[in-house]
């Protein structure tokens, strides 16, 4: 690079350094980190990737669960604490996900600059939990048309906060909304692809009601929409019952939750003289590791997709839609 051309970029560094500095909007007592950017913080991975997917390079996102955390058990370290206190925009998943971050999340201190996402939605479209028939089950994510939702309450937040960057949040979404509709598309197209009776998807917990409902198959989980009750000795009995009636081929095992309860239900198909194997691992209610594919959200459900798609169909039946496809 010639001189004449960095001494343009160092220019421009210090012009962009200047604006930065400049629009705090009205809250120039926060520190902003290192970066100098407004920060956000994000209890869950994928708040975080659709977070900066809406604010692209102008805000500094940070999730405070990293891989394979369990957030309906996460409780927040004195580090979280002064990291939530800091922020200037805290985006949680809410309808008790968090449950262990409840006292903090609702803190009046707090209370201001936190959007629970998921509260926001519209009540007609998530799903009630099963076990109560009151409260909401949390695991919207797994339908890519709430999910762009989500995206839309984001970038309404964020232009609220941040009104010199709105337009640039606007045309974020519309290409981000672009790729979950397509991945809408593309997941359906796959699932349905699955022949019809093997099309039922068993894990540990209820994370996959919106997935299913969605996408077209059937869900049974062994424990409820939270981690945190076990599962008992006749949950594991019917269920197995259940896959031997149905002739299930695969169970399916969650990256946030210990394998052993799912272990427990082939051991108990075992039993029963069928034999069920472990389809592989599906990310329930966390990303993969960043600068991964499953690290974002889209790659996150291809990954699943993947994984029941081979877990759920025969052997001869895969092999054939191969073979059959263009
Ligand atoms: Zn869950």
């Amino acid at each position: 690079m010639n001189p004449f051309a960095i001494r343009l970029l160092v220019a421009a560094a210090l012009v962009l350094s200047v604006a930065t500095a400049c629009r705090r909007d009205g809250h120039p007592s926060d520190p902003r980190g290192r970066s100098g950017k407004p920060q956000i913080l994000t209890t869950t991975g994928m708040l975080a990737d659709l977070a900066r997917n809406v604010a692209g390079p102008n805000l500094q996102v940070t999730a405070l669960m990293g891989s394979g955390v369990d957030p309906h058990l996460y409780k927040a370290s004195a580090g979280d604490v002064s990291r939530l206190a800091r922020a200037d925009l805290i985006l949680y998943n809410g309808l008790h996900l968090e449950a262990r971050m409840a006292d903090i999340l609702g803190d009046g201190r707090l209370r201001e600059k936190s959007v629970p996402v998921g509260e926001r939605l519209e009540r007609e479209r998530l799903l009630v939990a099963e076990s109560d028939g009151k409260t909401y089950d949390p695991h919207f994510w797994f339908d890519a048309t709430l999910w762009l939702d989500a995206a839309r309450v984001v970038r309404d937040e964020m232009s609220r906060r941040f009104p010199q960057q709105a337009a640039e949040f606007e045309t974020n979404t519309a290409r981000y909304v672009a790729e979950l509709e397509s991945l809408d598309r593309e997941v359906r197209k796959r699932i349905e692809a699955i022949p019809e009776p093997q099309r039922v998807l068993i894990t540990a917990h209820d994370a996959f009601r919106y997935f299913g409902r969605a996408y077209g198959i059937e869900v049974r989980g062994l424990q409820g929409i939270s981690t945190a009750s076990e599962a008992g000795t006749a949950d594991v009995e019917n269920l197995a019952a259940f896959i031997v009636s149905r002739r299930i081929p695969a169970l399916f095992v969650e990256s946030s939750v210990p394998p052993r309860t799912i272990e427990a239900v082939q051991q108990a198909v075992r039993a029963k003289g069928f034999d069920v194997r472990l389809g592989g691992e599906l990310y329930s209610d966390s990303l993969g590791d960043a600068g991964t594919p499953e690290g974002t959200y889209i790659g996150m459900m291809r990954h699943n997709v993947s994984v029941i798609v081979a877990g759920l169909s025969p052997a001869d039946l895969a092999t054939t839609a191969a073979e059959a496809a263009p």
